[in-house]
């Protein structure tokens, strides 16, 4: 049983309800699709910013409803369509949102069968009406992952860089390990400008500081249980590492918990603590 008086000292984040615009602030609503699962939470958020002018980020899935639901929401108004990345979760129903409001789509690159009009680097803005944009390149969950920064709300859009309710896969060889503390850290060198993270999945995180510092932890807690293991068994392989490590995590996890230490093992090759390269490899300690 919760304590209700202390509930009531807690700010109750908005509910996901999937398919009505929710407004997160005065120029940001959330539309949630309708793929839930694993890897994707409650399904993935797609965001509607500005009144007069509308960036669409992270249309989702090729889902005509969900894709109504924004064009319905933002119609004529919707300017520019962004993709955060190009994984399955994010960018397929780009081209029919394109198709509803004739819209300019931008991303880091075409890929993965995504068609873009204009490629976007890290420090590229859009400049509409009421705001401006800001991409900040954060390569680690995929090579081609932007972040964008709402300087006027103060709010960061993290896609799969960052999420609610639970931590990012890393799966290489696009996943890359270093890259993604590596953009974690950059992340923080942004903290004057940082008030808010609205996630690729999950509600919004109010505390963005905390969760980055916590994500780091995490991180390289889990890197010091990778040394540990390999320096105990002297050679190895990463099946045996998941089954020490993920003892606690249900069996089906285990292919995604082997990508990830895979990505920590690749790491710790990098920062010459490791001898190693595939999955199914022989790994020891440098
Ligand atoms: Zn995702």
């Amino acid at each position: 049983m919760s304590d209700p008086e202390g509930d009531t000292d807690l700010p109750q984040p908005k509910p996901i309800v999937r398919g009505v615009a929710s407004a997160l602030s005065p120029l940001v609503r959330r539309i949630v699709a309708n793929n839930p699962g694993v890897m994707t939470g409650p399904g993935t958020n797609t965001y509607l910013v500005g009144i007069d002018e509308i960036v669409v980020i992270d249309p989702g899935p090729d889902d005509p409803a969900h894709l109504d639901a924004i064009a319905g929401c933002g119609g004529d108004r919707i300017r520019w369509i962004v993709c955060t990345h190009t994984h399955i979760d994010h960018f397929p129903g780009v081209a029919g949102l394109k198709e509803r409001t004739g819209a300019e789509v931008l991303a880091f690159d075409a890929r993965d069968g995504l068609e873009i009009d204009r490629a976007l680097g890290d420090g590229d803005i859009i400049e509409a009406t009421e705001f401006v944009l800001r991409a900040v390149h954060t390569p680690g969950h995929a090579s081609n992952h932007l972040c964008f920064l709402l300087e006027q709300e103060r709010m960061l859009f993290s896609g799969d860089h960052i999420m609610e309710g639970s931590t990012v896969v890393i799966a290489p060889p696009d996943g890359d390990m270093s890259a993604y503390l590596r953009s974690l850290e950059r992340l923080k060198a942004h903290r004057p400008r940082l008030r808010s993270i609205a996630p690729g999945h999950g509600h919004l995180i109010e505390d963005p500081l905390a969760k980055i510092d916590e994500y780091i932890t995490h991180r390289l807690a889990r890197e010091a249980q990778v040394v540990d293991a390999l320096q105990a068994a002297g050679t190895t392989r990463i099946e045996a590492i998941v089954k020490d490590l993920y003892a606690d995590v249900p069996e089906e996890l285990h292919v995604m918990a082997g990508l990830s230490v895979w990505a920590h093992l690749l790491k710790l090759v990098e920062d010459g603590k490791a001898v190693g390269q595939d999955l199914d490899g022989d790994w020891s300690a440098a």
